[in-house]
């Protein structure tokens, strides 16, 4: 984001303790005008010419207190200076951010050659930096040993003796022990970095530039990934530079497959483009293919239609829509930024002459083309949103009758209230366009042209419909993908990644939901395991097709994968040492998917914490809610008679009062809970099991 301003009034705009890292290059306090003109013949210049030194410190003190404002109180400033005013900077700071918040004063170094000097030649320019508070945010990063360094002596492990001193820790062959590896030297205050001579190729021919290199520096040292820098004196904007340059990896190719003729367009402004308020076709289109290739390095593929993705096989297949000729594409990394078409109700009479909609320049050139050619004295849009309202007040500007209806009682439903709707449509009104409200339509009728429009409520004369009723996301072509949608949209995690994929590597238990098709067929397979995590437990209540259980039982075996749990038992994964095979729970919808799992937290946490069975297919049904007394246990056994004498015997033996107890049986099995007075004793828990018809004890509590 770029503000041109006095930097007092942009830094006024932003909120308190917002900034992460600020860089500032201000005057020098040279008392010189500045002037350079660039290979372009473009003159850059400012003014570094003050009354007074009190007056040049007093406009740099009211910025800095603006800067502290907006910084966190993790974030810190750079302050660019050198010696015409250094030492009075570093008292201003100390002022405004307090003595205790120095952190450092790097000094830029650099070679320059000049015989005109008298005395030594200047070669540093200085970086006061300080930070808003000690918890100040810093990465340290470190450089590569000089070759002089004697790295076999630093690298050896050091212990103390006896008396204290550091010495060589040495093994019992009196060898020095190696250190682990050091990670090089922790980077110093003085950083020499070339200069920027007028030929560098980084010059853009202002004239105080500095080099992209030190920014970068600044930024790693004191920024993560995302947050948020501030340069109040940008000049030509090395900061932004050296910041997109960190975030941009130059050596990925990136290739863009899009269906249209134009990339970069300005929606926003295509119904203005119908009124003529914009008036030149090049004004709607933000990037031409040719400018965004250069300006990124992207290939732009235009009038290349994406038919299907294959995530297994990371590739996509497209058709070129003037050959007709499909090809595939490969992919590391899938970005899917389809958006979205115009909704087309089912009516009939859609398929004729000047049936308009709102989405693309092209779009807009034939509506615009429709009205110069002077077809289009009466128009209906159908729809009162934004897109609706917008092309209505551009027809109504061209002298266009125009109606806007909509089903909905109001215009802009999903976005005012009615009270305020009222309003606009008033102004609709003196406007010239008539809201129609509570009334849908149902088609159009004329002569190989829009010649009526028929409503819910009656029919209107029109030469034109514009159809502005919503959009449906263009994700067709995602169908058989294996990409989990909900009625057409993509689900995505909070980091806008899909099911698929990038997934695999992030999860230490993968479960899969997707229907078993041609594409999702066999596709947790040997090439979906190498992308996880050793150790990962996949779960497959789905289908058990769309695992390639050879695949799977390989990886259990090497250890890749840790457990495979899955409700399709079958011969090949039956009795195999990590598999986990239960029933079939039976097919499910997406709701009753997300409540059998809240319902399957929850009865399998009321088992752990309470011993409570429910909804269990083998065992009985046994509630005795929370245990209020010191102790619980649970004893499953055999359905036969007598068993309960023997387990309260055991605790009467020694003076254990049962408080509560329950029992219930299925089948040959058989479950009881006793709430004790005390908590149970290992002898207790031992002479349980010790019991005939026992199979298992647990203390549920106690
Ligand atoms: C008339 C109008 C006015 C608007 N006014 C505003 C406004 O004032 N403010 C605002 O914030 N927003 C406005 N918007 C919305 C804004 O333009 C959209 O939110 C934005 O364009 C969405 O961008 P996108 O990249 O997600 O999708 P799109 O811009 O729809 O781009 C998707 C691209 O993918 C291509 N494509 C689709 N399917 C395939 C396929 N299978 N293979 C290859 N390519 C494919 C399409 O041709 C298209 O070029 C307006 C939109 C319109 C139409």
């Amino acid at each position: 984001m770029l503000i041109q301003d006095d930097c007092l009034n942009g830094l006024k705009t932003l909120k308190h303790c917002t900034v992460d890292m600020i860089y500032l290059d201000p005057p020098f306090f040279t008392q010189k005008q500045h002037m350079l003109r660039s290979a372009a013949g473009t003159v850059y210049g400012f003014s570094d010419v003050w009354s007074s030194r009190g007056d040049y410190l007093a406009f740099l003190k009211e910025r800095l207190i603006e800067m502290r404002r907006v910084l966190k109180d993790t974030g810190s400033i750079f302050l660019h200076c050198d010696s015409t005013s250094s030492h009075y900077v570093r008292l201003l700071l100390d002022e405004v951010f307090g003595e205790q918040q120095f952190r450092s004063e790097i000094i830029w170094s650099y070679k320059r050659w000049s015989n005109a000097k008298k005395g030594l030649l200047s070669g540093h320019q200085t970086i006061f930096f300080y930070s808003k508070s000690s918890r100040y945010k810093f990465n340290v990063q470190y450089g590569t040993y000089s070759p002089t360094t004697n790295l076999d002596q630093i690298l050896q492990e050091r212990i103390r003796n006896a008396d204290g001193k550091v010495i060589y820790k040495r093994d019992e062959r009196g060898n020095t022990v190696p250190a682990k590896e050091k990670q090089g030297v922790p980077m110093s205050d003085v950083w020499e970095i070339p200069f920027l001579n007028p030929k560098a190729k980084e010059r853009t021919g202002y004239p105080t530039q500095k080099p992209i290199e030190l920014l970068q520096r600044i930024i790693r040292i004191s920024t993560d990934e995302g947050d948020f820098i501030a340069d109040p004196f940008c000049g030509s904007g090395s900061t932004l530079v050296a910041a997109k340059l960190l975030r941009e990896n130059r050596d990925c190719e990136v290739t863009v497959l899009t269906k249209g003729k134009d990339i970069s367009y300005a929606g926003c402004g295509l119904p203005y483009y119908v009124g003529g308020v914009i008036q030149d076709r090049s004004q709607l289109i933000v990037n031409t293919p040719e400018k965004f290739a250069g300006l990124t390095g992207a290939r732009v593929i235009t009038q290349t239609e994406a038919l299907a993705v294959h995530p297994a096989e990371h590739k996509v297949t497209a058709r070129d829509l003037s050959s007709g000729q499909e090809q595939d594409y490969g992919y590391d990394k899938l970005v899917i930024a389809t958006g979205a078409s115009p909704f087309l109700p089912p009516v009939p009479g859609l398929e004729l002459k000047n049936v308009f909609v709102m989405r693309t320049p092209d779009d807009a050139i034939a509506l615009r083309e429709a009205l110069e050619a002077g077809e289009i004295k009466r128009a209906v849009v159908a729809g009162g949103g934004f897109i609706g309202l917008e092309v209505a007040e551009n027809l109504a500007a061209k002298g266009v009758k125009t109606t806007v209806i909509d089903f909905a009682p109001h215009v802009l439903p999903n976005f005012l209230d009615p009270e305020m709707s009222e309003f606009v449509e008033n102004r609709m009104a003196e406007a010239g366009v008539m809201p129609l409200t509570n009334v849908a339509l149902e088609g159009v009728e004329g002569d190989g042209k829009v010649e009526k429009v028929l409503t819910s409520k009656r029919a209107m004369k029109a030469d034109a419909l514009v159809l502005a009723i919503g959009i449906r996301p263009n994700t067709a072509f995602l169908e058989g993908s294996g990409i989990e949608m909900c009625k057409g949209t993509i689900l995505t995690d909070a980091h806008l990644r899909t099911n698929v994929e990038d997934i695999y590597a992030q999860c230490d238990y993968i479960t899969i939901h997707v229907p078993l098709l041609d594409s999702t067929r066999g596709m947790l397979n040997a090439d979906a395991i190498s992308k996880m995590k050793d150790g990962v437990i996949l779960l497959n209540f789905a289908r058990d097709l769309l695992a390639n259980e050879a695949d799977v039982l390989e990886a259990l075996k090497s250890g890749k994968v840790a457990r495979y749990v899955s409700d399709f038992p079958n011969p090949t994964t039956a009795g195999q040492k990590g598999c986990i095979v239960i029933p079939h729970l039976g097919a499910s919808t997406e709701e009753s998917e997300d409540n059998c799992a809240v319902m399957a937290v929850e009865e399998m946490m009321d088992y752990l914490e309470n011993g409570n069975i429910r909804n269990s297919v083998n065992s009985p049904a046994c509630d005795m809610g929370i245990c209020t007394k010191a102790g619980r246990v649970a004893i499953f056994h055999k359905n036969i008679a007598n068993m309960i004498t023997k387990f309260t015997a055991e605790f009467g033996e020694k003076g254990i009062n049962i408080s509560d107890m329950t029992n219930k049986s299925r089948g040959e099995v058989a479950y009881t809970m006793l709430d004790v007075e005390e908590a149970p004793t290992e002898e207790i828990i031992r002479a349980l099991e010790a019991i005939q018809g026992v199979f298992r004890v647990r203390i549920v509590k106690g």
